[in-house]
């Protein structure tokens, strides 16, 4: 990370001018202690500056801890529905800042304008789902096997949590994590990914102007070891969150492990299309080219694998290979583009390194395959939408994760070796099935090993009010999102209320060895 020290103060109102932001902590804008920043660029055109962020470090962590800390018992005490109907707040300002935000996207992270919007508007419905959350928390209650004992188990909030957030959907992917965590009473240090340090402020404005009240949500920039890291180290901080690639979720889960400390943990994937001899190739086409190269493939959930049965290879490879070659790539603010660029230039490296691998190991590359350095696109980091063909399941190029506009093409002779491949890696996040055979549907909806499933419909598509995340390496077994979403943010608090006015032992009074005694 850069470390330059532009002027600090803001430069509102000149929209050429790139703002310099600040930390939010305590419910005021603060300058990292260092004084340094950094700054975030479109990757359309990597000498456009974004804007500039406090390049923080362990002592911001610390004061964002002692906010979120002091401010841990009012809010845990404000009832459930007054904490949702400031989520609900937020739903409605993010309605109506729902263009200006998905526009700062596409300039901070590429993604095309209509994904933007998508990405803003999952964070609109999660919002209103867990509004929703004020009202029911639920917990339960059982029988006791005493007389006159009352027993119920309740929710209880976590404490101060840490989220540390991914790029890839800069304003969803920290609504998935805070509201949640708010609407359940703790107080969080929010920390987002370096490359989009934008739209997690944009969204922390509109948590502000919703009425969250200081210290609640504290949000600090910088990167994974000076600022990520600190956060998972405070002993105040009770729980992290964190979603990103398995290498750093593993080193977080490790120290958490350590610590004794929560972690929930949504990592990577190698996620897999299938694709049937009685499927509908239309159909098959319209989801493969979506699932591959939405989001320019860097979506933890993209299809990085298409699995074809030999009776419809070829017919599917020709037609995927046009329908591929006819993407328009471009700046995601213009009209007609289909796939924009990938997030920095590191990724651009890296998306290229694995179509040189994929050539080494003998896959047959059949279309896209090289980064474009020409005329406009040579000013961003722009990748050719690539595919594979005749890729074989124990290739790299078919087991790690590429995250970029690149797709493994591998043929199959049957049903079960379709779902043999697609199981057959170290990820299990979301893996799809066409087929017009039912039976083979919910045969495959059994089998397959991921977290998501799809039937007739490619890898991505997920929908808020059901549970997200991954089997394998792809997690640790939490979910978020759907009835799953508070789970990783309360501790569960089981009470018993004795009624009967006398000493009554469990397990003891009621053993039917008793009456001999
Ligand atoms: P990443 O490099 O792992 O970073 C994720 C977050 O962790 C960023 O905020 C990053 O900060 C921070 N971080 C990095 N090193 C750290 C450390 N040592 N200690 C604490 N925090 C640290 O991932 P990414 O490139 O942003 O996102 C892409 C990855 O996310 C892919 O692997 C994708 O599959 C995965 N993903 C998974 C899901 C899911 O739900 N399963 C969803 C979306 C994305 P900096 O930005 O400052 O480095």
């Amino acid at each position: 990370m850069s470390t330059t020290t532009p002027s600090l103060e803001p430069a509102r109102g000149r929209s050429d001018a790139p703002q310099v932001h600040n930390n939010y902590i305590g419910g005021r804008w603060v300058k990292a202690r260092s004084g340094e920043t950094f700054p975030s660029v479109n990757p359309a055109n990597t000498s456009e500056v974004v804007g500039h962020f406090a390049a923080s470090g362990p002592e911001d962590v610390k004061a964002a801890v002692d906010a979120a800390a002091r401010a841990f018992p009012t809010w845990r005490r404000t009832p459930p529905p007054a904490r949702a109907d400031i989520i609900l707040r937020a739903s409605h300002i993010l309605e109506t800042r729902k263009e200006e935000i998905a526009r700062a996207m596409v300039r901070e992270m590429g993604k095309v304008i209509k994904e933007a919007r998508g990405d803003v508007q999952e964070a609109i419905d999660m919002a209103k789902y867990m509004a929703g959350e004020g009202r029911r928390l639920f917990g339960h209650t059982c029988p006791s096997e005493l007389p006159d004992k009352f027993a119920m188990a309740v929710r209880a909030p976590v404490g101060v949590v840490g989220l540390i957030t991914p790029w890839n959907f800069p304003v969803a992917i920290p609504s998935w994590k805070m509201f949640p965590a708010l609407v359940a009473g703790n107080t969080v240090v929010f920390k987002p990914a370096s490359d989009t340090p934008l739209c997690a402020l944009m969204l922390v404005e509109v948590m502000i102007e919703a009425g969250l009240p200081p210290g609640v949500l504290n949000f600090v920039t910088g990167s994974g070891g000076k600022v990520g890291m600190p956060i998972v180290e405070d002993p105040r901080v009770r729980a992290i969150s964190v979603t990103g690639s398995c290498s750093v979720g593993r080193q977080i889960a490790g120290r958490c492990g350590e610590l004794m400390k929560r972690i929930s943990c949504e990592l990577g994937g190698k996620n897999a299309i299938c694709v049937m001899e009685d499927a509908d190739m239309d159909l098959v086409l319209e989801g493969a080219v979506w699932g591959a190269f939405g989001t320019a493939g860097q979506r933890c959930t993209a299809a990085s694998r298409i699995i074809v049965h030999r009776d419809r290879y070829k017919e599917f490879l020709d037609k995927f290979v046009a329908r591929t070659s006819a993407l328009k790539l471009g700046y995601g603010l213009e009209a007609g583009v289909d796939v924009g660029p990938v997030i920095n230039k590191g990724q651009l490296a890296s998306v290229n390194e694995y179509v040189e691998i994929g050539k080494k190991e003998g896959a047959r590359l059949v279309c896209g395959g090289k980064i474009r350095d020409d005329g406009e696109l040579g000013k961003g980091c722009f990748h050719e939408p690539t595919v594979f063909a005749d890729v074989k399941p124990d290739m790299r190029i078919a087991q790690e994760e590429i995250f970029g506009p690149v797709t493994a093409v591998i043929p199959v002779d049957s049903f079960e070796q379709a779902i043999e491949v697609a199981n057959g890696t170290e990820f299990g996040l979301s893996l799809s099935m066409y087929t017009r055979d039912v039976n083979r549907a919910f045969k495959a909806m059994e089998e397959l090993e991921s977290g998501i499933v799809y039937i007739n419909a490619p890898t991505i598509g997920a929908e808020i009010q059901l549970p997200f995340g991954g089997v394998k390496q792809t997690g640790n077994g939490h979910r978020e999102a759907g009835i799953t979403a508070v789970e990783q943010f309360t501790e569960w608090k089981a009470i018993y209320v004795d009624y009967s006015g006398r000493l009554q032992k469990a397990q003891i009074d009621t053993h039917p060895a008793k009456k001999a005694d």
